[in-house]
């Protein structure tokens, strides 16, 4: 009996689609999703203890791979003496010094409990620090389900066929510009015709929500300084990005600091944390200093927070980064070997432990390029890896994650399995 299938047509009577967030659904590759009961290390199990080599990692937080024996201890020990306060702790303090350390823009930081709650709240920080209210974001991105943002919004929202969403009033989405991604002269014009009106701008500097796109250095410095002239606050929402492609995230990686950075993924080790930071005088906007009102009555949770500060210390260790690039990149370059072998129209690239696969002659630049891609041979390609026990993400509009317990082993398998399945194609 196939355990998943009866689980998820019970799922379906009393969940709407049998899920708690709509791409685990498999609604664009078809099929059946995978119920997990167990990772260890790079592998995941399922109901029916079929075993997997997962390249989704919790869609990032689980760069250390499952289960790490000195993050569960130490969220045992902190679970030990209450799972709450709802009151201030030291680990907090702890850990906004390692994030303050760590990321270049961030003075000052306050933690939520997911990266649809950061962005939110920076957004709002920045309206309420400039007394503007138009934001601007890019095609494909994708910053949380915060009404104001579900514009154009990247990969749940696009493999789903629904630009933006139901329920979102249209007074509230007026305020949302919406800009082509990598496009300079697009921005150039929207701050020449509306730049003192503009808010904030938020980008994922290296985005991951429709598929991977890398931004040109021009472009996100461009933003920068169009931002500096006119006001206007400049975010960088390295909910994905942040402590996966660089210790110090995108920032560091391109060398263009933002005014504010929102986190949430990795900081939270696989429990629900997310932070919002940035310069001072903007931070101090929010109550109880400043009139920005925003609040949490689990912000900062004791043991969510012991498995991100353990997290965060890990991944300092020397050479993290380095191996994790190195992992990645030979993943990467052996698919892309693999597939031009065999003449198909595949590409792969990567940015620290994120990459993406496009079944397209060029890589992406843009939610224009990315759309242009055969679906339907990345449709193929994924149920093929899966029956070969490869995990990856769901929809050709998702980026993959590798964690650093990722061996030279995992990637051979999934070379073989990746070889068979261009083959097929
Ligand atoms: C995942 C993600 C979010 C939303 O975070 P949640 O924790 O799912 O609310 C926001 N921005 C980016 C760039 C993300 O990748």
């Amino acid at each position: 009996m196939n355990k998943n299938l009866s689980l998820f047509e019970q799922s379906q009577t009393l969940i709407p689609g049998g899920v708690n967030s709509p791409v685990r659904a498999f609604g664009s590759v078809g099929g059946t999703p995978i119920f997990f009961k167990k990772g260890l290390g790079s592998r995941l199990w399922d109901e029916n203890d079929k075993e997997y080599i997962d390249y989704i990692n919790s869609w990032g937080p689980m760069i250390l791979g499952h289960a790490n024996p000195e993050v569960l201890d130490a969220v045992k020990q902190a679970s030990q003496n209450s799972l709450s306060f709802g009151a201030p702790t030291s680990r907090e303090l702890a850990i906004a010094e390692e994030i303050i350390k760590l990321v270049p823009s961030i003075e000052q930081v306050r933690l939520v409990s997911s990266g649809t709650e950061a962005t939110m709240s920076a957004i709002r920080v920045a309206r309420g620090y400039t007394g503007r209210d138009k934001i601007v974001k890019f095609e494909g991105c994708y910053h949380g389900h915060a009404d104001a943002l579900l514009v154009k919004a990247g990969s749940g929202a696009l493999t789903f066929g629904q630009p933006s969403s139901a329920g979102v009033p249209e007074d509230v989405a007026k305020h949302t510009l919406t800009l082509p991604y990598n496009h300079t002269q697009a921005l150039e014009d929207l701050f020449a015709s509306s730049g003192d009106e503009i808010a904030c701008v938020i980008i994922e500097p290296v985005v991951g929500n429709m598929n991977l796109i890398i931004p040109h250095q021009e472009f996100l410095q461009s933003l920068r300084t169009f931002c500096t002239k006119h006001g206007a606050v400049l975010i960088f929402d390295e909910v994905m990005t942040g402590f996966r492609v660089d210790l110090g995230g995108a920032q560091t990686l391109f060398d263009v600091i933002p005014d504010m950075t929102t986190l949430g993924k990795v900081i939270g080790g696989g429990l629900p944390v997310g932070a919002f930071g940035g310069k001072k005088e903007i931070m101090q906007q929010l109550a109880p200093l400043g009139p920005v009102y925003q609040a949490g009555t689990l912000s900062g949770n004791p043991v969510a927070v012991a498995a991100g500060l353990k997290t965060l210390e890990l991944i300092q260790r020397p050479h993290f980064f380095t191996k994790l690039t190195a992992i990645t990149s030979n993943l990467v370059d052996g698919l892309t070997a693999s597939a031009q072998q065999k003449n198909i129209d595949f590409c792969a690239r990567h940015v620290g432990g994120m990459f993406g696969m496009y079944f397209s002659k060029k890589a992406p630049d843009s939610f224009d390029e990315i759309m242009q891609s055969d679906r339907d041979a990345f449709k193929k390609f994924f149920h093929l890896m899966l029956n070969e026990g490869i995990y990856f993400g769901p929809s050709a509009f998702e980026a993959g994650f590798v964690s650093a317990v990722h061996s030279e082993e995992d990637i051979k398998l999934t070379l073989k399995a990746a070889d068979k399945a261009f083959n097929t194609l």
